[in-house]
């Protein structure tokens, strides 16, 4: 017998158990990876592995939004903060970890706990009772995702996110391509652009609707795209005018070889620091790589491009919370249901593990019959959950990592970093008051001050 069931033990249900645990209570943990199920992502078993990077960003608690979410994490006991901290790696002000002997500790820790039980076992449909967290993150399986929807409505949860091919800026030909950003307004060197004729146009737009497709899965199939996330060659299929009236609009950009505007045009903007990366403004695509390779070369300009990256559309499953959840990460229609994880339309591992550290603390109260109020809109983790249960308009709702732009704005004219460590030093007290209302013990109570 438990007394909350936990699904996904990724970043956000591994701190989810291990709140609950450390709380008293005894939690079922189900985790289809090690029980003959994988997402295309993870490539191990272990409980909160880390896809990608190995980085939980910037560590700074002063002048940075991700490092004042760590410092609050650290103060509430936080297993993954502890677990990272154990197993960081040299990355300068940044927090960055050995993945495996991470992945490796916090599964240990995790499955060693008394009162927990991690089962290896898939879940395919929503608990009809019995409190549970949903943690299964941005690659929930199929069926379950389907139950979910089910359960919200059907345009409820989206399933995509997008990425646009970058280029190697030393392959643009700069002879055809030039700098100008549309109506001179910036910097004149945020776009590069890629001018079309007409008949170049359309032979392009043909090619984005013969060109060979990844194919949508059958569940996949009638996924609602959401709003800027649109494939380059579905626009195309809208009708031959609806690029050049949308992402390929060459209105206020004056080619110098004609001082004309081009009929239309590819705009490219600057993707990494070093000025080398470029990536193609709006054209997030499922064309296949071989295809875009192709397709892709015949813009003027790119005939010789390099791609660092080609494009894609990725799942990332995410609900339309601020619409569904309660301010305690209920699902008003399930209020036995709680959703924790990027699921929730937070961003990234360390954003995920928060809201799952929430969830458990929501959950933890109401088992014991007890009051817990969310952390103020000042505080980092106050931010996190308003942009997640209040904030954001359901309709155009995007996953998003915490920064300061969550948080109520401080007034007054000061410079850039002084409003940064402005911001963190109005939160401290402040979670600091919230730590003492809840009765929760600060585990690092220098931060207070
Ligand atoms: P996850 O960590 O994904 O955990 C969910 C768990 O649920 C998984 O273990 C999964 O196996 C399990 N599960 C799913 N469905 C079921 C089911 N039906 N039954 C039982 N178990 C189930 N974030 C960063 O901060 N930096 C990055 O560089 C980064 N790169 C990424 C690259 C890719 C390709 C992807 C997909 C995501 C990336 N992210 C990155 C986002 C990051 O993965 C998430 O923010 C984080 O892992 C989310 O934590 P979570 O606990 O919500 O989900």
């Amino acid at each position: 017998a438990h007394d909350v069931h936990i699904i996904g033990g990724g970043l956000a249900g591994s701190e989810a158990a291990w709140q609950l645990a450390e709380a008293g209570l005894k939690v079922r943990l189900s985790e289809m990876r090690g029980g003959g199920d994988t997402t295309p992502a993870h490539e191990t078993d272990n409980l909160a592995e880390m896809v990608c990077s190995n980085s939980f960003r910037s560590d700074d608690a002063e002048s940075n939004a991700v490092g004042l979410l760590h410092q609050e994490m650290r103060r509430l006991g936080s297993l993954i903060m502890a677990k990272a901290d154990e197993h960081r790696v040299p990355a300068g002000s940044a927090l960055a970890v050995d993945r495996d002997l991470f992945a490796k500790s916090v599964s240990d820790a995790v499955a060693g706990h008394p009162n927990i039980e991690v089962v290896r076992e898939r879940v395919d449909a929503l608990p009809e009772s019995g409190l549970t967290i949903v943690a299964t993150g941005p690659l929930t399986g199929s069926a379950l995702a389907y139950s979910i929807a089910e359960a919200t409505g059907k345009d409820a949860l989206a399933f995509f996110d997008a990425i646009a091919p970058i280029i190697h800026k030393d392959s643009v030909d700069m002879d055809v391509a030039w700098f100008q950003s549309r109506w001179d307004k910036g910097d004149g060197k945020d776009y590069l652009n890629c001018p079309m004729d007409k008949e170049q146009y359309e032979a392009f737009v043909q090619a984005l609707i013969d060109g060979d497709k990844t194919e949508f899965k059958e569940w996949e199939k009638d996924t609602p795209y959401f709003e800027g996330c649109m494939p380059i060659e579905v626009m195309a299929e809208r009708g031959v005018d609806t690029l050049r009236h949308g992402p390929m609009k060459p209105v206020g950009l004056d080619d110098p070889r004609t001082g004309r505007w081009p009929y239309a045009v590819v705009q490219l903007r600057q993707d990494n620091a070093l000025g080398t990366l470029w990536n193609m403004v709006g054209f997030q695509t499922k064309l296949k790589y071989g295809a875009q390779s192709e397709i892709f070369r015949m813009i003027p300009g790119l005939k010789k491009a390099e791609f660092a990256r080609l494009g894609g559309i990725h799942r990332n499953s995410f609900i339309r919370s601020p619409e569904l959840l309660d301010e305690q990460l209920r699902l008003k229609s399930m209020p036995h249901i709680r959703f924790a994880g990027q699921i929730t339309g937070c961003e990234g591992y360390l954003e995920s593990a928060a809201v799952g550290l929430m969830a458990a603390r929501f959950a933890a109260a109401e088992v014991k019959g007890e009051t817990f109020e969310a952390p103020p809109i000042e505080t980092a983790f106050g931010a996190l959950l308003g942009h997640i249960t209040g904030g954001a308009d359901a309709d155009s709702y995007q996953p998003m990592n915490i920064n300061f732009g969550l948080m109520p704005p401080i007034e007054g004219k000061m410079k850039k970093a002084n409003r940064r460590k402005a911001y963190t030093a109005r939160a401290r007290p402040i979670f600091a008051d919230w730590m003492a209302d809840q009765g929760i013990e600060d585990a690092l109570p220098v931060a207070a001050e």
